[in-house]
């Protein structure tokens, strides 16, 4: 009699039945183990990758030194703005702030200064805005500010609340040996004209308030 016939024999039928069942659930085991886990790691690659589509998203619209939202953002944050005014009829301001003599700063106390400068007023204009207005750096040491559904009162009262916000600024590391101002140009909008109009209109009035003494509000 062959050997393996005798082992099966002294193995009775319930013992096989848990030998094949036993087999079974191994090979699930085997076999889906690794599928599982395969599978979660496909699901964690596309969460981060989603994180860092995220993260490259919020960098592309931030200005690094600042934080500011940049000048790319605030252009598509003005041009949805406008598309909402067409319904609400409502107005906007437009408003440019740039550091009054801000060259001396630098030449003064070297760039990095000028860098923490740049900062601490990108800060002190944020802090006196209300949360649905938007400030974003510009260009160099230019701020666009955007003040939805506000009136070139309600504006001048904002740009007001800068100006002196900026005055009053200090960098204790400094003592009283730095302060800077800003002049300011508003304009106002219904969103019937082209939004780089109502920019150049803020520009204009800046250049007027450069030209007649700087540290001032200037409306269109
Ligand atoms: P005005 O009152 O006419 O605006 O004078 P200003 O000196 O502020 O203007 P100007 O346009 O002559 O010079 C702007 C200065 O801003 C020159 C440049 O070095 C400085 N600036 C621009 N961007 C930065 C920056 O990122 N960091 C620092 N530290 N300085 C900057
Ligand atoms: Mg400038
Ligand atoms: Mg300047």
């Amino acid at each position: 009699m062959p050997v393996g016939h005798s082992v099966f024999q002294k193995v009775d039928g319930v013992s096989i039945q848990l030998f094949r069942y036993g087999n079974l659930v191994a090979g699930a085991l085997v076999l889906g183990a690794p599928s599982y886990y395969l599978a979660r790691a496909v699901q964690d690659a596309q969460n981060d990758l989603i994180g860092q589509n995220l993260i490259l998203e919020s960098i592309s619209r931030t200005d690094e030194l600042t934080q500011l939202p940049n000048r790319r953002y605030i252009l598509e944050r003005l041009a949805q703005e406008v598309f909402g005014m067409k319904r609400t009829r409502a107005e906007m301001c437009v408003c440019i702030a740039d550091i009054d003599h801000f060259k001396n700063v630098n030449n003064s106390f070297g760039y990095d200064v000028g860098d923490e400068v740049l900062q601490k007023v990108a800060g002190a204009i944020s802090g006196v805005l209300r949360k649905q207005d938007v400030v974003a750096r510009w260009g160099g040491e230019e701020f666009l500010i955007m003040l939805p559904e506000t009136s070139i009162t309600g504006g001048t009262v904002a740009m007001e609340k800068v100006r002196a916000a900026v005055e009053s600024l200090r960098l204790p590391a400094y003592g009283d040996r730095i302060s800077v101002t800003v002049t300011i140009g508003v304009a106002v909008t219904t969103g019937d004209v082209p939004i780089e109009s109502s920019i150049v209109q803020a520009d204009a009035a800046l250049y007027r308030g450069k030209n007649s003494g700087r540290n001032k509000v200037v409306l269109q």
